[in-house]
């Protein structure tokens, strides 16, 4: 199969048709049509085999991978999906895995509307670039940097529970290949689900005063929003949520510490006045408030001690991953 064979047979119409696409893939560039007054949301996310997933993992669940991350970027700061461009390097044209990695893609494109719109095919060892493009009013977007001293932190999504799904893999790697199988834990390393509508929601009907997604670990990306709002966070560690799986799995103490540090989970931070967090709620039943921002500099738990980010060695795959 040559390079058109592939794009022909597996790139093409991909996801869903929305009307400010104009033009997808077939010319030399897509063309979308914004509305008046919208912005440009974009974001690229490149996963490496060996690095940012195992080798051998199942083809369908790296297509619905690289899309999620890259997605989570866009629901990170309140955008709404456009469309997305797959930069994809490939050692060999393998027509069964073509079919599996194209089709968890399409999944995943059509739950999300984010149909694909353009790309790139070259032969190397794998990669998978991503380039999601979003829309969104300029009033309503989520920046790092919106946090007021007095706001609420409060989190969408579990934490920790990548981390042990990575780590069930590593330890049993033909399980990697095992996708009707995999328990709550394994499908939140290797099909995380990216929030897209519940962010959609969110920006049409509250007012949130910044956001970020966990993909690194909670402090180390509640480090980044308080960075560039200028603030300190006061967190309570008993509130992180937790999936029972991985509770019962891991033990309170170790499932917190993952919660903490461990990355892959994209989850969403999200910062908000306290009297919305009822309607965030009832649009989102499992938000959850975990803290409070206050002026100075660092993080605190329930008991005054400064947390810090470290990086998560458990797992050699998640070290220096950037
Ligand atoms: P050019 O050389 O002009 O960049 P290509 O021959 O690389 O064009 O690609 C032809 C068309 O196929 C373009 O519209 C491009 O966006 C699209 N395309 C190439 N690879 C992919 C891919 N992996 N997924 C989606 N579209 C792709
Ligand atoms: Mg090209």
């Amino acid at each position: 199969m040559d390079e058109f064979t592939v794009i022909n047979r597996f790139f093409t119409h991909l996801g869903p048709r929305l009307p400010e696409v104009i033009e997808g893939v077939g010319d030399d560039c897509a063309l979308l049509q914004l509305q008046p007054g919208e912005l440009l949301a974009l974001s690229v996310d490149t996963s490496v085999e060996g690095r940012h997933f195992p080798e051998a993992a199942d083809p369908w669940a790296l297509g619905w991978r690289c899309l999620a991350v890259a997605l989570s970027d866009l629901a990170a700061m309140g955008a709404r999906p456009l469309g997305f461009t797959l930069s994809l390097t490939l050692p060999e044209t393998r027509e069964d895995w073509l079919k599996g990695f194209s089709q968890g893609l399409e999944t995943l494109a059509k739950l999300t509307q984010c149909p694909l719109i353009g790309g790139d095919t070259t032969r190397g060892p794998l990669s998978l670039g991503v380039q999601v493009q979003g829309a969104v009013a300029p009033s309503r977007v989520w920046r790092r940097s919106g946090a007021r001293p007095g706001q609420i932190l409060t989190i969408l999504g579990n934490l920790g529970s990548a981390a042990a799904g990575l780590d069930s893999m590593t330890r049993n790697p033909q399980r990697l290949q095992e996708r009707e199988d995999w328990d709550a834990l394994e499908k939140a390393y290797m099909l995380p689900w990216p929030l897209t509508a519940e962010a959609q929601r969110l920006a049409q009907n509250v007012s949130i005063s910044a956001a970020i997604d966990v993909s690194d670990g909670f402090l180390a990306d509640l480090q980044h929003l308080l960075a560039a709002s200028a603030l300190a966070a006061q967190i309570d560690t008993t509130q992180l949520p937790l999936d029972s799986l991985l509770v019962e799995r891991w033990g309170l103490p170790l499932a917190r510490d993952a919660a903490l540090h461990a990355g892959d989970d994209y989850a969403l931070l999200l910062v908000m006045d306290e009297e919305d967090f009822p309607l965030a709620r009832n649009l989102c039943p499992d938000l959850k408030r975990v803290g409070q921002l206050v002026p100075g500099a660092g993080i605190r738990d329930q008991e005054g001690e400064l947390l810090e980010a470290h990086g998560y060695n458990h797992f050699s795959l998640q070290q220096d991953k950037a």
